[in-house]
Formats: structure tokens, sequence, C-alpha cells
């Protein structure tokens, strides 16, 4: 699995529906790529502040998680 592909992969991970095969290469890889560490850690800090930003304000849950993001990346400029 390349970094690329590690990106590509990393919602359905995240969410569990990775198919096994797909998955046990995905760990391997996360095994031997500190740089898809720090990406994963990273990605997950993002989706924690969504989950807060969610609590917060009662965002409807259908509001898509590139939206989110662009209004938490808005804010951050304000
Ligand atoms: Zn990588």
């Amino acid at each position: 699995m390349t970094c690329r592909e590690f990106a590509e992969f990393l919602d359905a991970w995240l969410a569990g529906l990775l198919p096994a095969e797909q998955a046990g290469a995905f760990r391997r890889h996360l095994a031997v790529c500190p740089h898809c560490v720090n990406y994963l850690d990273g990605y997950r800090r993002t989706v924690d502040a969504v989950e807060q930003l969610r609590a917060a304000e009662t965002v409807p849950e259908e509001v898509p998680a590139d939206l989110v993001r662009a209004i938490l990346a808005s804010r951050k400029e304000s």
C-alpha cells in the first residue's frame, strides 16, 4: 500500500468498512510509515473537533464532513 492509497482508505478504515484484506494492508503500512501515523493522528483530531462542534452547536448529522471542515478552517482565519 502506498501513502496515497492509505489516505484514500482512511475514511473507510475509521468507519470499519474496509475489507479484511485491505484493512490488513492498511495496518501493515501504518506499522512502517511514520508519515501516515502522523496523518492518521491529525485526521482523528479533526474528526474530534467536528464532533465537539456538533455537540456545542447542534450541527445536523447530515452536514457533510467536508463542509464542517471548511467551516472550521474559515473560523481559524477570522
Ligand atoms: Zn505512508
